[in-house]
């Protein structure tokens, strides 16, 4: 299974990504956990995206791109893959698309998880809260919306149009919303 989960900030995407993936045997990878890894460990990664991290945008599309490739060339991503905050443009898509159809390979679905926007600014504060990230002040969440918005969620329309999309009510319990997500995902992609 090569699947993309997407959604919102604070619909859930890391939440339920880990768990949807071992459901299929496959890898989650989170392009946000890899960056975030480097930052703690200040590798030169890290060093490069910490600033654009914390301000809430994205980090330059090829920089982004090569970590996805070389993540996906590793052994366990061979059977499959769960993408989780990759891709965020249309420029990170069609270098998916390049990477996929090198490798003989296709999408399968795009799982996009819906959930109202108030709930979602909700969401986030309470989880600058609980883990106290960088990037989940009020402000910095605002304009990562205003970023998703304006750069990731054309992506939907994208997949929608490709017949690939999956849409998932986000809202509810970890577990209800990750039945639903499995449900809705051997549904279309005949797993
Ligand atoms: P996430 O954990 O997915 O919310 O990602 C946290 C942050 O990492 C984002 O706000 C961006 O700064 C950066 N990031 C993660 N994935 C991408 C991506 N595909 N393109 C650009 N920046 C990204």
């Amino acid at each position: 299974m090569r699947l993309i989960i997407m959604g919102a900030p604070g619909a859930g995407k890391g939440t339920q990504a880990p768990g949807i993936a071992a459901h299929y045997g496959i890898p989650a990878i989170s392009t946000g956990d890899i960056f975030r890894s480097n930052v703690k460990q200040k590798t030169e990664l890290g060093l490069q995206v910490e600033a654009i991290m914390a301000a809430g945008d994205y980090v330059p599309d090829e920089l982004t791109e090569q970590i996805v490739a070389d993540r996906l060339d590793q052994d366990d991503a061979a059977p499959g893959f769960l993408l989780d905050g990759f891709p965020r443009t249309l420029h990170q898509v069609a270098a998916l698309d390049d990477y996929l159809a090198a490798h003989d390979h296709q999408l399968d679905a795009v799982l996009s998880l819906t959930v109202d926007s108030e709930a979602l600014i909700q969401r986030l504060l309470k989880r600058a809260q609980l883990e106290g990230r960088a990037d989940d002040t009020e402000e910095t969440i605002r304009h990562r919306m205003e970023v998703y918005e304006r750069d990731t969620e054309p992506l939907l329309d994208h997949y929608r149009d490709r017949g690939l999309l999956v849409e998932v009510d986000g809202d509810g319990q970890v577990a209800e919303v990750a039945e639903r997500a499995v449900a809705a995902l051997d549904g279309v992609a005949g797993a």
